[in-house]
């Protein structure tokens, strides 16, 4: 009997992680990614899509968040610089998700300069936990993925490069592992010579306790870590 071969060459992948950083999730995902090497067998690097200073409480968070929100305990630069600075002294890339994960959809949003106003306050932030904003990247994500014509240039206008990538599921109630490594699969089941970049969020604990067993059954599968780039 032949053995199964797929039809295409399997799908490289890179990662990224969404609304940290928060104490005991964000390690666990550090801690996680220090076992993995990307292409050159340099030890892995990621990008951790950060928030400078989310609301802590629900009911604050309202005049920000989507109105669908639920994961409202969200990361903070400011209250847990030291997670900055691990991520980057491990070599990983941390990129702007605003200062308190603001909504797009707010009439508020549709006025560049409190757009601005949320991606200078995320730099703040950034530079007090060890960023340099003159040498590092500046890469931006907009939360919930709503790259909305403001946006996007209030972003283009900073010097920002707009980062997408393609959503796991770990942030809807009630996925776990499997939901999340079916979902994987439908993107990485997808025909591209390109690698796809994941997006997880170091928040959700189905992410901060199973990255690494997700991670090594990807590469037995056949499917090539590489280093986070855009
Ligand atoms: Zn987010």
């Amino acid at each position: 009997m032949t053995p199964h071969k797929p039809a295409h060459t399997p799908r490289p992948f890179m990662l990224s992680f969404d609304d940290g950083p928060l104490p005991r999730k964000t390690d666990a995902v550090l801690d996680a990614l220090s076992r993995f090497r990307g292409e050159d067998g340099k030890p892995l690097r990621a990008g951790f899509f950060m928030i400078g200073d989310a609301p802590a409480r629900f009911l604050a968070g309202r005049q920000y968040f989507a109105p669908y929100e639920l994961w409202w305990r969200k990361g903070s630069m400011r209250r847990h610089p030291e997670l900055v600075a691990r991520a980057l002294a491990e070599g990983h890339m941390i990129g702007n998700h605003t200062v308190h994960h603001v909504w797009a959809r707010w009439p508020v949003y549709r006025d560049m300069d409190a757009v601005r106003s949320e991606i200078h306050g995320w730099e703040a932030h950034a530079e007090a936990a060890g960023w340099h904003p003159a040498t590092a990247p500046r890469l931006f994500r907009a939360p919930y993925l709503l790259h909305t014509p403001t946006m996007t240039a209030a972003a283009t206008e900073l010097g920002y490069r707009i980062v997408g990538g393609q959503t796991v599921g770990d942030a809807t109630p009630g996925n776990g592992l499997r939901a999340i490594e079916q979902q994987i699969r439908r993107i990485l089941n997808t025909p591209d010579t390109q690698p796809a970049l994941l997006i997880f969020h170091d928040i959700r604990p189905v992410t901060a306790h199973h990255l690494g067993t997700l991670l090594d059954r990807l590469q037995h599968e056949g499917h090539d870590l590489r280093h986070f780039s855009v």
